[in-house]
């Protein structure tokens, strides 16, 4: 449905997208996540035929956007990041004027009304834009994108600015339009676009790091099952003994908030689970292991991690940190041939 090909754009010296491709079926919805300034906003304005390429191509429904930007554009329905409202209209006035501006053939009142009662502002219909809440002004910006019925829905990080019930009502309407849409919607709330998508692309500085379903995101990304520990005892003992203990690949002092006790966080080799000997190798030192818990990243972690990466040949490596062959066994050998590669 949606096919972007090596796709660039260029804002003066800065590459604002650089060789970006993907395809979406028919039916997906497909989360851009990304922190600010990362390209979500170029590329739904290239996807969506506002504005130009400096290299590649973008194909909607069989229609190049540049070629055909008509034919293209019919099938597109867009909510940019600030709605393009004419705040002076009642709502319904609004969406008369976008009916007849997309030159739209399906029977008006019908038609609007329908897209009303979908989007919930029927019972505002007579108010003018400029004397709603912004959660109902958004909700205005879906209607105008829904008018004409395209399949595709371009949403550009439509729940910015909304408190949490906005928020939740805004993610239901996408999950209801998503249904029977085609739909790319855009945040740098990872959790926001979990909630609604069955595929992230993460983009980060203009490239696309990762292109997976939430499920697998989290799974890969949380392979780096830290522990965090306090133990009582020496804490240069401690930390020399627990490096001798096969499967473990790293261990970093966070110092003592307990007296007579340390915190580390201890990194074991992939699929290793090494807790039942770091608690023996403890008391075998005469320390106490006073707790030991996961410390396994949130995904809103993870995603800072990786949007901090130097670049994205680090940060896809990151991604790739939970695709490494756990073998099952915990050699000690493994140690240092991995240790460079810890954060
Ligand atoms: P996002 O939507 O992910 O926050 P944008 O697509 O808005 O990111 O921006 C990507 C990069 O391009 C940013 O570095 C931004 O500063 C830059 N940029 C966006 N629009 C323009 C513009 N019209 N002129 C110059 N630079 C721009
Ligand atoms: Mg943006």
């Amino acid at each position: 449905m949606i096919e972007a090909t090596n796709i660039s754009k260029r804002y003066g010296s800065h590459l604002a997208v650089d060789d970006v491709s993907f395809s979406i079926e028919k039916g997906e919805v497909v989360g851009f996540l990304g922190p600010n300034g990362a390209g979500k906003s170029t590329i739904m304005n290239i996807l969506t035929g506002y504005l130009s390429l400096n290299t590649g191509k973008v194909v909607i429904d069989g229609f190049d956007i540049s070629e055909n930007p008509e034919n293209a554009k019919k099938r597109i329905g867009y909510l940019p990041e600030i709605p393009p409202l004419y705040i002076d209209m009642t709502v319904r006035e609004y969406l008369n004027f976008i009916y007849n501006l997309k030159k739209v053939r399906f029977p008006k009142k019908a038609h609007i009304d329908e897209i009303m009662r979908l989007v919930g502002v029927d019972g505002v219909q007579n108010r003018l834009i400029k004397n709603l809440s912004k959660g109902y002004r958004q909700r205005v910006g879906f209607a105008q994108a829904l008018v004409g019925n395209p399949d595709v829905l371009i949403l550009d990080e439509p729940t910015v600015g909304l408190d949490p019930k906005q928020i939740i009502e805004i993610r239901s309407l996408i999950e209801k339009l998503g249904r029977n849409h085609t739909i790319i919607v855009s945040s740098h709330i990872l959790s926001e676009i979990q909630a609604v998508c069955r595929r992230v692309i993460i983009i980060n500085k203009g490239q696309i790091i990762a292109d997976d379903t939430p499920d697998n995101l989290s799974a890969a990304l949380s392979s780096d099952r830290s522990l965090a520990a306090r133990i009582e005892g020496d804490e240069e003992e401690i930390s020399d003994a627990i490096k001798s203990v096969s499967g473990v690949k790293s261990i970093s002092p966070l110092g003592s908030k307990e007296k007579g006790a340390y915190d580390f966080i201890i990194t074991p080799e992939d699929g290793c689970d090494i807790r039942a000997d770091i608690f023996r190798k403890v008391a075998d030192i005469g320390g106490a292991l006073l707790s030991l818990s996961s410390n396994e990243m949130t995904l809103e972690q993870i995603f800072l991690r990786l949007t901090d990466a130097a670049d994205n040949d680090e940060a896809r490596r990151l991604l790739g940190m939970g695709n490494t062959q756990a073998d099952g066994t915990c050699d000690t050998e493994m140690q240092e041939e991995t240790e460079e590669e810890q954060l």
